[in-house]
């Protein structure tokens, strides 16, 4: 753990499942978590080194190469975005959920202790990894709070869980209730993004998702807050419900 962070700062936690799916679907969010002098940590449970890597395979590298390329490349960016990194390298294409991977990440939501937990929708059709860390997040995430569970640290209160934008939301029954304005960091995201160049193609299209989500924002958040024209917006679904004491 970054020793130069305030250890009683609020924390982000987020949880995916390869090592680029953080960059694209939250880079706006831990930036600004970071950017608050928050902690912000990301867990990559795989490089997403068989299934998100096709341009390395192509040129033929071998799969030792492929996984240090794509965690250097992930670790520039978590870098870019302010953030620690950890990677538990279990695999990808599959991802298997064990009871070894889920107590590993128990063992990590104790000793980070987040407020705000983000990983992968429950429904991909396109990717089977993505729920299977999602399952494996909340699981974990269950177990931390059990005071019987054997596993160090304190257990874990009830940090507020949001799903992330998957690449094909519509498919994966993604529909936004939190539309987060990340125009103040997107310098930083956009930074993060071309760290990883294997995934060059996707570069344009989450600048362009980014801002319509921010047109989208502008809309709901209503003409009197002024909102600049170049609003860029990341979208979240909640899963548990908003607690508070009054309504906003
Ligand atoms: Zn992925």
């Amino acid at each position: 753990m970054d020793t130069t962070t305030n250890a009683s700062a609020r924390s982000l936690l987020v949880i995916s499942a390869h090592a680029g799916d953080f960059v694209w679907r939250a880079g706006g969010a831990i930036a600004l978590a970071a950017e608050r002098g928050e902690r912000a940590k990301v867990l990559c449970l795989s490089y997403g080194e068989r299934g998100e890597s096709a341009r390395a395979w192509r040129e033929g590298r071998g799969l030792d190469e492929i996984k240090a390329l794509r965690r250097a490349e992930a670790e520039s960016a978590a870098a870019a975005l302010g953030a620690e990194i950890e990677f538990l390298d279990a695999g990808d294409y599959p991802l298997r959920e064990t009871p070894e991977l889920v107590d590993r990440i128990v063992r990590v939501y104790r000793a980070f202790d987040p407020d705000v937990v983000l990983t992968h929708t429950l429904t991909d059709p396109y990717n089977g990894d993505h729920p299977a860390a999602a399952r494996m997040a909340l699981q974990a995430r269950v177990l931390a709070q059990a005071i019987g569970y054997d596993a160090p640290g304190e257990p874990l209160g009830a940090p507020p869980v949001f799903f992330f934008e998957p690449h094909q939301p519509e498919q994966c029954d993604f529909r936004p209730d939190v539309l987060l304005d990340i125009t103040s960091v997107f310098d930083r995201k956009r930074a993060a993004m071309e760290c990883l160049p294997a995934q060059q193609h996707m570069w344009d299209y989450y600048t362009d998702l980014a801002r319509r989500r921010g047109v989208q924002l502008k809309r709901n958040a209503g003409p009197n807050l002024g909102l600049p024209h170049a609003t860029m917006g990341e979208a979240f679904v909640r899963l548990y419900p908003q607690v508070t004491g009054e309504l906003s």
